[in-house]
């Protein structure tokens, strides 16, 4: 039998595998050499790591955007925006280590399905990122490239703005500077496109665009060739929107977010503060089959169980009983979420969530 080789190490990190190929380099999962640091569960903690390779020609304009993604990175910490760790160089090699999010991207999870996303979700969804983006234009940071593959999730469904590649720190008082074209053609505003001068609403407008995909299942600028979809976007040729069957106030909210005129888009605050309001008028009971099969296959359970667990601590921090600052709410119901979503096992979760449901049906807020 052939002996087998020892692990691929990066500085001090160990190779678990490959897990992504981004237009930067390979994305790693990896463990920390010497003590790998363990959950207070016990378990490994991996992190995601990143190889930048410098080319020769180009080098200081690449290692410039490398650097640039570390600075940002650095000074950004928000539960919905993938978390800075550690980076390191080897000669032309860059090597960025961030936290790992086991969930895979928005863009698979969305195309993983066989159904749409219920309305409840999309709008628990769209809630995590535009609070994520709130945080970074709140910073003065344009992402630039938000869309589904740059939105990862973790096991407990909590959704991560990431790659800061194309990010810069911009001042808002000279947007003059803001004129390097730079992200990915469909999800690219008007005014990217018209080479105009654009500001943090491009990544409404992106967003608008991520929305649109995570409500339709396929891109909202669909065209077979990226040519066509970059034409209807140009001449602000909007996708259909009578197929989504959610409430008119969150289609209203979409349909602002592709708005032609970047003054006329809302800000992500603003788009946060309405999804908050938000009261669904379809409410997405726990499957009973959930609840009273569980021997339903572990893949479906933990999907459906990590879900709904997610969507009751949300409705609980909303209750007015508790009378605490929504800011606390919110935060706090993240880690509620991670507690319970990491701790329990599925048939507690989903007693737990069936008795929340419960609770709240028969004690409206
Ligand atoms: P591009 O750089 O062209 O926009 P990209 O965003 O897919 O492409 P990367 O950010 O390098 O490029 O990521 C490549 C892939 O690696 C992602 O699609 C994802 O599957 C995986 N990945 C990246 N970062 C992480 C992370 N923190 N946790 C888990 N997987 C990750």
């Amino acid at each position: 039998m052939a002996a087998s080789l020892p692990p691929k190490k990066f500085g001090t990190y160990i190779c678990d595998e490959k897990i992504g190929q981004g237009t930067f380099g390979v994305v790693y999962k990896v463990t920390k050499e010497e003590q790998p640091r363990q959950s207070p569960l016990g378990q490994v903690i991996y992190y995601a790591l990143k190889i930048v390779q410098l080319a020769a020609v180009q080098e200081s304009r690449e290692r410039e955007l490398v650097s640039r993604e570390e600075e940002i990175l650095k000074s950004i910490k928000h539960h919905n925006v993938v978390r800075f760790v550690d980076s390191f160089t080897e000669g032309k090699t860059v090597y960025l280590v961030m936290e790992y999010c086991s969930g895979g991207t928005l863009y698979e999870y969305i195309r993983s399905r066989n159904t749409k996303l219920p309305e409840d979700m999309f709008v628990n969804f769209l809630k995590q990122i535009a609070d994520g983006l709130k945080f970074l234009h709140k910073k003065k940071v344009l992402h630039r490239d938000i869309k589904t593959k740059n939105i990862l999730l973790t096991s407990g469904q909590i959704l991560k703005i990431s790659d800061f590649g194309v990010s810069r720190i911009t001042d808002y008082v000279d947007p003059s500077k803001h004129s390097i074209r730079m992200g990915t053609p469909r999800y690219m505003s008007p005014e990217i496109l018209n080479k105009e001068q654009y500001d943090q609403k491009t990544d409404i407008w992106s967003l608008g665009c991520t929305a649109y995909e995570m409500a339709e299942m396929h891109f909202a600028f669909d065209g077979a060739r990226e040519r066509e979809a970059i034409n209807c976007i140009r001449n602000h040729k909007l996708p259909p929107f009578d197929g989504i069957k959610y409430c008119t106030d969150v289609i209203t909210l979409m349909k602002s977010m592709l708005m032609k005129d970047p003054e006329e888009r809302p800000t992500a605050r603003r788009i946060l503060k309405t999804l908050m309001n938000h009261e669904c008028t379809v409410f997405t009971a726990v499957p009973s089959e959930a609840v009273q099969r569980p021997n339903i296959s572990s893949e479906a359970r933990d999907d459906t169980t990590q879900y709904h667990v997610l969507q009751a601590v949300r409705r609980e921090s909303t209750i007015k009983p508790f009378k605490l600052p929504k800011e606390y709410l919110e935060s706090a119901s993240t880690e509620i979420q991670k507690l319970i979503v990491v701790q329990l096992d599925c048939a507690k979760a989903v007693d737990i969530v069936y008795s929340m449901k419960k609770h709240f049906r028969e004690s409206p807020p």
